[in-house]
């Protein structure tokens, strides 16, 4: 009869992948001009956009956790800088700001020194938004 292993030797041997996160808002005008005149979002409007930033790893044993909040936080806050109160139509690299658009220029900005980072998520309205996973 095979004897099983002990919960300690499970836990011990398995891999504990878990996934953080961290918001930040910004309030910023757009305005989309690849779309034809009558479309609403061609016009100049605002919204109060949330960015949420995921990172993925093992929680370190000591600590308990994958990542320092006030770490991703703080990766966040130049480009949290760039973006608020601006008109991101003027912001290079957002000419055409859509969701899409803003989740990947996000995530090229963090990416470098973001280890782990797995998933931007943009919502510029309650309802309405775009996750990006890399390319
Ligand atoms: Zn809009």
């Amino acid at each position: 009869m095979a004897t099983q292993p002990s919960d300690s030797q499970v836990v011990g041997n398995t891999l504990t992948l878990m996934e953080i996160y961290k918001e930040f808002g910004f309030e910023s005008a757009h305005r989309l001009p690849n779309l034809p005149p009558e479309h609403k979002c061609s016009r100049l409007h605002g919204h109060s956009f949330r960015a949420r930033i995921h990172v993925q790893g093992e929680p370190d044993p000591i600590t308990g956790w994958v990542m320092d909040f006030a770490e991703i936080a703080a990766n966040c806050e130049p480009v949290r800088h760039e973006l608020d109160h601006r008109l991101l139509n003027d912001v290079p690299g957002l000419e055409n700001p859509t969701s899409e658009v803003l989740a990947r220029w996000i995530w090229n900005r963090l990416a470098p020194n973001l280890a782990g980072l797995c998933l931007v998520e943009v919502s510029e309205t309650c309802t309405s938004g775009c996750l990006y996973r890399g390319a």
